[in-house]
Parts: C-alpha cells; sequence; structure tokens
C-alpha cells in the first residue's frame, strides 16, 4: 500500500516516516500526476495559505477534489485539515472545501502557541500524545462528522467517512497510532473497491 504526503511545504519527512513505521509506503507527492499511484494521502502540518496557494499554482485542488470523489481517504494535520475544510472562520475563501467542519486558525491563543497533551481519542486503545503547534480548532461539524476526540470540550480530532483530521501534529512524537488508523481507513477501502 502506497500512502502520500502531498510535499509542497511543511512536515512531510516525518509523515513518510510515521508511515513506514506502521508498515506501509510513503511516498512525497509534488505533482498531481503521482495521485493515481496512491491509495491514501495526508495533508501535513505547516501554514495553511501558504499550501492552499502552491496547491492552486500546481493544480492540485481539482485532482485532489477528485481522489476525494473515489472515496479515496486523506488525512489532513493542522494546517492540513484547515485546506480540508468547508468554511475557515474570518471570511477567508475555503481551500479544498471537502470536509463539513468550521475551523477557527491559531485558535489556542498566543499564550498557548504550542504545547503537548495526551489525548483519549475515539477507535485507539491508548491516549495518544498530541503535540499542538499554532493550531486549528474545529468550531463546527455537520451531521456526517465524528468528533474522535476533544481537548477542554474543543474539536480536536474528526472524521467524516474517508476524511480525517487533526488539529495536532502526530508526526512528530514516536506514537504512530492515528497513522495506523489511518492505513486501516485505507484497507477498509481497499477491500470494499476490490
Ligand atoms: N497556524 C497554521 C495555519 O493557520 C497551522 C499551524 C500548523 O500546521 N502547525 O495554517
Amino acid at each position: 500500500m502506497k500512502v502520500g504526503v502531498l510535499a509542497l511545504q511543511g512536515a512531510v519527512a516525518e509523515h513518510i516516516r510515521s508511515i513506514e513505521s506502521v508498515g506501509a509506503e510513503g511516498v512525497a507527492v509534488k505533482h498531481p500526476e503521482q495521485l493515481q499511484d496512491i491509495d491514501g494521502l495526508i495533508i501535513p502540518g505547516g501554514e495553511s495559505t501558504t499550501i492552499g496557494k502552491l496547491m492552486r499554482k500546481y493544480g492540485f485542488i481539482e485532482a485532489v477534489q477528485q481522489f476525494s470523489s473515489e472515496g479515496k481517504p486523506l488525512f489532513g494535520t493542522c494546517a492540513g485539515l484547515i485546506v480540508m475544510a468547508k468554511k475557515i472562520e474570518g471570511g477567508e475563501e475555503p481551500h479544498l472545501g471537502l470536509m463539513d467542519i468550521s475551523v477557527s486558525r491559531n485558535a489556542f491563543g498566543r499564550q498557548r502557541e504550542s504545547f503537548e497533551t495526551d489525548l483519549d481519542v475515539k477507535g485507539l486503545q491508548e491516549p495518544l500524545r498530541a503535540v499542538f503547534i499554532r493550531a486549528p480548532l474545529i468550531t463546527e461539524v455537520g451531521e456526517g462528522v465524528e468528533a474522535l476526540s476533544t481537548y477542554n470540550d474543543e474539536i480536536v480530532t474528526a472524521r467524516q467517512k474517508h476524511l480525517l483530521v487533526s488539529s495536532f501534529h502526530p508526526e512528530l512524537t514516536d506514537d504512530v497510532s492515528l497513522h495506523k488508523y489511518f492505513v486501516e481507513m485505507i484497507q477498509e477501502h481497499n477491500a470494499a473497491a476490490r
């Protein structure tokens, strides 16, 4: 199984390492044509405005929307979550507009620009070590969206069918359980599509 990591900007190598440690092949995706060779795609953390701009410039917006319309799994972390959202608070245009969530950028305030915590995540057996860096929050979810974890009553991990998002950076620790969860989503999709 091949899992792509969108490699325009942000934490790419760390996601590839996490994917490989759960037994799948990790591929840095730099051209839209590469989407044809992968089973799932991770959109990493970084800076969402920059990632969105580069996606437009290199023809990724429609290509990833097409990829998603085939039911192929997508996992957005931090800036990647913002890129996947249908609504960004403050009037900014959405990028991919795939997932039925509203997000607020840099929502933890200045004092808490970055921090780590242990989170209970639905579907994972052990609490997950989560690293938040200028993280966004999910402020609203549509009907088909399930909250998988919360921090101070705010949603920080969510799933809508084949779409998974986290406010934090799961690739910055040795805890690869959320990557394993994503790889299992891909296995389920591949088994159903066969
Ligand atoms: N603050 C960034 C943004 O709004 C996201 C930060 C991150 O990905 N660590 O795009």
